[in-house]
């Protein structure tokens, strides 16, 4: 009851109060029926009292189970249909364990013991405080959101502020205009004492960019200074991606009493200003990363989320080597690789809204993975092509890892499920298992363990003098005869390239 409709608008309004944590308000859910049914399903968590249910004026009938609302329509839906539902309701919402990964609200002071408040809900969901078909396979084409908060107070919310209002009972309304589709997830409200400071980036194409910065009042020196390496990330992320996608609603960072999240044009920053990364900011180049990984192209389905993090974090890698050089990149990545589990699949069940995940590996993983890619594809100017026509080919969609792989295959004139299969859809890392021949290592048994026949990575040796000698291991035992000159006496495999183990074993067969 969800599939049989597609949502084209919504139109939130909401009173937030954080002196008692209540929220009061509805939404207006605009769509377009896809096909036939007496009833919708809307989301929403249980723990919020629903008033009422209206369209045209009428009350409708509903049915709750858990966290849905099963809506009963006047007529039964057909498709093509124009219509817009409408739920009012109020209560308290969750409050977050521990943003962003525990998510819900946050309540709590500034230094100054001024109200902070912000919310972030990736993975449990935006019906946890707006009623709305969370399913990540259908974003809004645009949005509205107006919130009212106590008056003195400034609430953030996406896109662009297109009106302020002083209201007769001493609150403030702020209405917000989205222009492109948006992920529920990334629907967000930020509600402190902020300051606001503005600048603007030019893109290299000539096109310009509004930056718009909420930051608590008494940090504004701080963050006009910190904030100043956005410009030469854009130029970066310009370079490997595209423009910013999200002109008109501008590019925002919010300061949050949490550490970050990659709320779209309004991103939540709560890491201190401090840089992190060599000379950058984590929360700032991974966060920002993720409107075009994410946000720009975005995932079906939470079993997909790698699309979001692993090309968010190898963005970080590729940030490395642009703004310093290959050797930071590749100790960046080495910075990483202890923390990859193998417990699971990147890819995770699909159609279940997965989100039990065991650790990080969709994104340390996955940019090793990507970086292995890269070094398979052996071809930078063709491997940096495929970023940019990503981007093109699917913005503003939502996509599956099929879809992905599919389009990859396509750009590199070849058929990557081997590859995907063995990084993404199963968890074993492929194994290079060696036997030297000899003590002077000048010749070597090898073969491929710990994953499918069809694996076909070449892998690299080098010897003292910088010359690579490449070997096409099987799953079966190969043995070669390194060339022996008197210079060098010794073949050392190349580990940076690619994401393997490799194993000295006796005996090998
Ligand atoms: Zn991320």
């Amino acid at each position: 009851m969800r599939s049989c409709y597609d949502v084209n608008y919504y139109d939130l309004n909401l009173q937030i109060n954080p002196a008692d944590s209540a929220v009061k308000g509805f939404n207006e859910i605009h769509f377009t029926g896809i096909s036939s049914s007496p009833k919708i399903q809307i989301d929403l968590f249980s723990i919020w009292a629903i008033d009422s249910i209206v369209q045209d004026r009428t009350r409708l009938s509903f049915e709750r189970d858990s966290n849905f609302v099963f809506v009963q329509l006047p007529k039964p839906l057909i498709a093509g249909d124009k219509k817009k539902v409408t739920v009012y309701y109020h209560g308290h919402p969750v409050v977050a364990k521990k943003a962003p990964w525990d998510g819900g609200f946050v309540w709590t002071k500034d230094s100054l013991g001024n109200y902070w408040t912000g919310v972030a809900c990736e993975g449990m969901g935006a019906s946890s405080w707006w009623p709305c078909k969370d399913h990540l396979s259908d974003e809004p084409d645009s949005m509205d959101m107006a919130f009212d908060v106590p008056q003195s107070y400034t609430a953030v919310g996406n896109g662009r502020l297109v009106k302020r209002t002083e209201l007769p009972n001493h609150f403030t309304r702020f209405q917000w205009h989205v222009s492109y589709p948006i992920n529920n997830y990334n629907v967000t409200v930020n509600i402190a004492k902020y300051a606001l400071f503005t600048e603007k980036h030019t893109f290299k194409n000539g096109t310009s960019l509004d930056l718009q910065y909420y930051v608590l009042a008494y940090n504004l020196e701080k963050a006009k200074t910190h904030f100043q390496q956005v410009h030469k990330m854009m130029d970066l992320y310009e370079k490997f991606f595209s423009v910013y996608p999200f002109p008109k609603d501008s590019y925002k960072m919010v300061e949050t009493p949490y550490w970050g999240m990659e709320h779209q044009s309004a991103i939540a920053y709560g890491n201190n200003y401090k840089n992190d990364v060599i000379d950058w900011d984590y929360i700032i180049i991974h966060e920002s990363a993720h409107e075009w990984w994410g946000n720009n192209v975005s995932c079906k389905d939470h079993a997909d989320m790698w699309i979001h993090e692993s090309f968010a974090t190898y963005a970080e890698v590729m940030l490395m080597e642009a703004a310093y050089n290959y050797e930071t990149a590749v100790k960046y990545l080495y910075y990483q690789r202890p923390r990859i589990d193998n417990a699971e699949p990147i890819i995770g069940p699909q159609d279940v809204n997965y989100q039990d995940w065991e650790g990080s590996d969709m994104y340390y993983k996955g940019a090793w993975a990507l970086h292995t890619l890269r070094h398979y594809i052996n071809n930078d100017s063709i491997w940096y092509g495929v970023f940019p026509a990503i981007q093109k080919r699917f913005a503003s969609q939502t996509i599956t890892s099929k879809d992905l792989i599919s389009f990859m295959s396509d750009y590199f004139h070849e058929d990557l499920n081997w590859f995907f299969k063995q990084y993404f859809y199963k968890k074993e890392i492929p194994v290079l298992q060696i036997e030297w021949i000899g003590k002077k290592k000048r010749s070597l048994k090898y073969k491929w363990t710990n994953c499918d026949d069809d694996f076909k990575l070449p892998v690299y040796f080098i010897d003292c003098q910088n010359e690579l000698m490449t070997l096409h291991p099987k799953k079966t035992v190969s043995t070669l005869g390194f060339p022996t000159t008197k210079e060098c006496t010794k073949m050392e495999y190349v580990d940076y390239l690619y994401y393997i183990d490799l194993e000295e074993v006796k005996g090998l067969k």
